[in-house]
């Protein structure tokens, strides 16, 4: 099974993503996780997405795209993935069909997270992350077990750089022009499925396994 999650800035894409990976044993592909990861080591990659990211733009489609195309090849992703937070702009999703149809493959659900900007500015500040394992918690909604602690792996949970609010406005100007025509592109092809990202976190993965399937 091949899934693409679709969705703002802070809609809940990571979140649902991990629990789809576990509940189908499939991975979790995440490009901002692979960014963040990237930018801890300080490889070059790192480096150069950093200055994007941390003025709320995307990384430019050609540091990005084959990186995933090369990560969907590996054994592990046999029996498929899901990706979180790619494609994020036309280009990258044309250029994941054509490698994926060398391939004889296909991508086989968009699932679109739905979310009004009003409520993504406010989860976003709530949001703390753990940057050595990429789990990540709300502190109202979805708390870690001790304040300011990873549940997963112990270590400090922080406020990612560009979850503050002048970022975030810019991340969502940015996801309206670039990322959100990819909702009719992915409908287009006739893959596209819609689910109400405000309601519980446990309700959207509900819904979201109606789609799938159990
Ligand atoms: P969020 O989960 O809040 O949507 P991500 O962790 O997916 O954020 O991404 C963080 C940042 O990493 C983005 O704002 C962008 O700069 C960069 N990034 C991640 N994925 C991509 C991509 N597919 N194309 C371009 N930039 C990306
Ligand atoms: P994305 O990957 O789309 O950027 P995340 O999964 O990181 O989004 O979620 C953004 C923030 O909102 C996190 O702090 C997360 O804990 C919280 N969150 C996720 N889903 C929900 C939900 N259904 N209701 C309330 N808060 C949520
Ligand atoms: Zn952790």
């Amino acid at each position: 099974m091949k899934i693409i999650m679709l969705g703002a800035p802070g809609a809940g894409k990571g979140t649902q993503a991990k629990r789809i990976a576990e509940k189908y044993t499939i991975p979790h592909i995440s490009t901002g996780d692979i960014f963040r990861a990237n930018i801890k080591e300080g490889t070059e990659l790192g480096k150069k997405a950093k200055t994007y990211m941390d003025q709320g733009l995307l990384v430019p489609d050609e540091l990005v795209v084959d990186l995933v195309v090369d990560r969907v090849q590996q054994d592990d992703c046999a029996n498929g993935y899901v990706l979180d937070g790619f494609p994020r702009t036309i280009p990258q999703a044309e250029s994941l069909d054509a490698a994926l149809a060398k391939l004889n493959d296909k991508v086989d659900y968009a699932i679109n997270v739905e979310v009004p900007d009003e409520n993504i500015i406010k989860r976003m500040s709530g949001r703390r992350a753990c940057l050595s394992c990429g789990a990540t918690y709300h502190i109202e909604h979805i708390p870690p077990k001790v304040e300011g602690v990873c549940d997963t792996c112990g270590k400090e949970l922080v406020l990612r750089d560009d979850d503050k609010p002048e970022t975030v406005k810019k991340r969502l100007d940015v996801y309206h022009e670039q990322t959100q025509p990819l909702i009719d592109y992915y409908n287009g092809k006739n893959i596209l499925k819609e689910v109400d990202g405000t309601q519980d976190m446990s309700d959207v993965f509900n819904d979201i396994v109606k789609i799938l399937g159990e």
